[in-house]
Order: C-alpha cells, then structure tokens, then sequence
C-alpha cells in the first residue's frame, strides 16, 4: 500500500477539472487486504475511480483512495458464463475479456474508460436494457469496519447495495453474469422530430436498440435504430464520410463563446447538424464495437434526467417550447442523448418500479458550466414530471426532493445509517442529500 502524506498542495481534480478538493493522505491500494486497512483505520475516508463524474462525489474527505491499480481479472467460470473482476478495472478491460469468451454484458454506457466499481455506485446504464449493475450476480465489498461481506442476488440488501455510492462500503470484487455475444445491425438517420416522436412505441417494440441523439434547435434527431443478427448476415455497409470524426473538435470551437452569446448556440446547432447529423450510416458489429465511444476529444459537463416513459412525450414538447422560448437563456448543446431503461427493483435506481427515459444534457465548454442555463431550466422541467438526476451527473435537488422521487429513499438511509453508523464513507455533498 502506497501512502502520499508529504505534499502540502495535495488536491483531488476531477476529469473535467470542475471539482476541486485538497487532501491530507492519499492511499494507493493494489490488493484487497490494503483496501480492508484503509479502510479500518481511517473515520473518514471516499474512494475514487476514474474521476469521471461530474458531481462532487468522488473526493472531500481528508483520506481519499484510489483504486485503479486494483484491477486484476479474478476469475472466468465458462459454465456459468461468470466473470469476477477487481472493482479498480477498467470496464474497457472487463468487455475485451468477456468479449474473448465470446459473451457480452448486454446493455453498455457510452464510456468504457470508467472503472467497474466507479460505474456501478453510480448507477451507470446503457440503452434498451437494465443498468449495469443489474447484471452483476456477486458484489463483494469492504464494509466500514473492515470486514468482508459478499452479496448474491439472494440477500435482501442486495438490491440497495447495486447502486450505493459507496455509502454502504466499497465494492472489492465483482462477479458479471454474462449473455452470448450477439451481432446488431444498426441503421443511423436524422429525422423530424415529430417523425420520431410518433414513432416511439413502435421503435420500442420492434428494434433491440433504440437511441436518440436529439438536436435541441434544429427540429431533428439522429436516429439509431438496431436488430440483433445472425453472423451471416449481409447487407450494404454504409460508411459516413471521414470528417465526421471531427464532431467534437469542431462542437468545442463553434460553442466556445456561447456562456457570453447563449443565442449564438441555435446557429451553431444548425451547422452542426449539417454538417454531422445529415449522413446516413449502416453497419454492425457487437454492441460493444458498434455503439460505444471510445475516445473523446475535450472534457465536458454533464446532466442526466429520467422520466417514466408513460410521461416522456409530454415533457419533451413543453422542453421543447421551453428550448425554444427565446426570452430566457436556455440554449442546449449537440446531442441530448436520449435513451430507455427497463423497469427495476434496484433502491437508488432511476428505473427503479418503472420503464424510463433517460435525456442527457452536455455542456461542452466544462469551465464555464455554471453559466449554463439550460441545466437549471431542464432539472425543473424534469422535477415538474418526477424526473431522476444520474447520480454521477449535475443537479441541485437535494434530500427532501429526493425522498418524493424514490419509494425506497427511507430504507436506503436507514440501511445507510446501520452499515455506516459513523459516517466514514459521507463527504460534504453526500452529507446534504443523504442526512437530515
Ligand atoms: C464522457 C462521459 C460519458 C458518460 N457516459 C455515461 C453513460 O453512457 N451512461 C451512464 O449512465 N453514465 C455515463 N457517464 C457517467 C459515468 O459512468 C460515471 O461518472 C461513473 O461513475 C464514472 O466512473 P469512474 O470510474 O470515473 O468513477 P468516479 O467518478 O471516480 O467515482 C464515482 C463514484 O463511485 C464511487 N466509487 C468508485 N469506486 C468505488 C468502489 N470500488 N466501491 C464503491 N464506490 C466506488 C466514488 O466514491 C464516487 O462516488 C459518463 C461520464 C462521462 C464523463
């Protein structure tokens, strides 16, 4: 175990550099008996992945660990179709793994240079399926006093500990239950958005994968529509043209004064759907390979919300209006990611007793983030209908707010408050929305 006491400028930063907190005693574990020790011999102490989140939950105390050398392939049960994994693994590694054996996990966030353990305390999710941590069939975690504890899908707490923040203990060991690896045929196209819109349920129930990268100011979304497919399968491939890798960096230049002229996004929009979002694709490959970003240009700031989708079509007319409206400033950036979620039993879930809609929100000028009004106008519109932030994102509701969101909030604070009895694992921001 690697301890940092020494430097007095110690500070934690997180990826897009929007989340600052100094520190007195860093811990680098690599094995799980540092992990215990940390642990057990500190009052107060957060666990830090690959400091991807944009909210204020990964650091703030003054012990703080990292985990990202803790990321061994534990074992591969080819009987069951089970891999374990070291919480500090990057879900990069754990796919190219699965994917070796042949297997899948089969629904996947658009990131893979998060940590596994990072990724699920959070509650991170793909599209047209469950979130992650619902194909997890073991966690094994270090609880606050040290001591080892494994969850199956038999425990009762088991459903609080799959999306926990690390306020219940810190993942140690995670064990996937796989699927066969399947191929998707995807086709990629823009549409008017009341094209889509109408034809939401029948996407649904049709196709196995089903995205929306909506263009807040244009009328249009590109929409990705896939099929599972045999391996034989043939069809006419349809590349988009090569300038389209530059997305991200041409998004960055065109938003880079929109925080002083927020008007100037609609035009920049335009020009971006243009330019980007106009191209027809088909391909396919596995869900990993065909549908997961992975690399990205620039850092930026996130928000997510979901909404039951029997209350999506709604809010997204009246967000529409709202977008539009042009006396306030709420200008969005390309895309708002829209995606669905199968219904779950997962306490702290955004899809927790219901089929959702999940709508990101990116602001692509990190720095000024605070300045962006549309995420304020969105969380409101969003709370106005039930709505759910992502835990790992931006939003300001805080304890009271969540307690009318989430049937579960009450039995999650009280297991919190048992497993947890000194507070070790709570920093300032988690204080706020998890006590009172
Ligand atoms: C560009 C980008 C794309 C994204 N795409 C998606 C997406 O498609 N879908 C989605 O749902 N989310 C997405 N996210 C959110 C992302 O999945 C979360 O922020 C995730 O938590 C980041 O993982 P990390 O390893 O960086 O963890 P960190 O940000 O370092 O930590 C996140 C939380 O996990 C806790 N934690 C870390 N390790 C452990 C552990 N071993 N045990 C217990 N708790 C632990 C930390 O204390 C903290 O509270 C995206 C984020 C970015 C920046």
């Amino acid at each position: 175990m690697e301890q940092n006491t020494q430097n007095k400028n110690n500070q934690w930063i997180s990826w897009n550099e929007n989340v600052k907190h100094s520190y007195s005693n860093m811990i680098k574990v690599a094995n799980e008996q540092d992990l215990q020790i940390a642990i057990k011999e500190n009052s107060s102490i957060r666990v830090f992945g690959n400091r991807f989140s944009s909210a204020d939950i990964s650091a703030g105390t003054q012990t703080l660990v990292e985990i990202s050398a803790y990321n061994k392939i534990v074992s591969i049960n080819r009987n069951t179709k089970e891999v374990t994994v070291q919480a500090g693994a990057s879900l990069e590694n754990v796919i190219n793994v699965i994917q070796a054996c042949g297997w899948c996990i089969p629904c996947l966030p658009d990131i893979d240079k998060v940590t596994i353990g990072g990724a699920l305390a959070t509650g991170t999710h793909g599209t047209n399926g469950y979130i992650l941590s619902k194909y997890v069939s073991k966690f094994r975690m270090v609880l606050a006093d040290g001591s080892i504890k494994e969850f199956t899908n038999d425990d009762l707490e088991t459903d609080a500990v799959r999306v926990s923040l690390g306020l219940l203990g810190v993942f140690s060991e995670i064990t996937f239950a796989c699927e066969d690896n399947y191929i998707l045929h995807l086709k990629e196209e823009p549409m008017r958005d009341s094209a889509w819109l109408g034809q939401l349920d029948d996407y649904l129930a049709t196709y196995d994968f089903v995205r929306i990268l909506w263009l807040p100011h244009t009328d249009h979304g590109y929409v990705i529509l896939g099929t599972k497919v045999n391996k034989d399968f043939q069809f006419d491939r349809k590349d988009t043209p090569a300038y389209i890798k530059h997305r991200r960096k041409t998004s960055k230049f065109l938003y880079q004064y929109t925080h002083k002229y927020p008007k100037f996004t609609a035009t920049a929009n335009k020009i971006l759907y243009k330019l980007f979002f106009t191209p027809k694709k088909e391909h396919a490959g596995s869900l990993y390979d065909a549908t997961v970003t992975k690399s990205r240009g620039a850092t930026m700031e996130l928000a997510e919300w979901s909404v039951d989708y029997s209350k999506f079509k709604d809010l997204f007319v009246e967000l529409k209006q709202v977008l539009d409206d042009k006396t306030n400033k709420a200008y969005v950036h390309v895309p708002m990611d829209i995606r669905f979620l199968k219904k779950d039993n997962v306490w702290l879930s955004n899809a927790c007793d219901t089929n959702v809609v999940t709508m990101g929100c990116v602001c692509r000028n990190s720095p000024v983030a605070d300045d962006y009004e549309a995420f304020d106008t969105i969380e409101e519109l969003f709370l106005k209908y039930g709505g759910k932030p992502h835990w790992a994102k931006r939003f300001k509701v805080q304890h009271d707010g969540f307690l009318k969101l989430y049937p579960k909030w009450k039995d999650f604070k009280a297991l919190r408050e048992k497993m947890d009895p000194t507070n070790k694992f709570l920093n300032p921001y988690l204080t706020k929305i998890f006590t009172k």
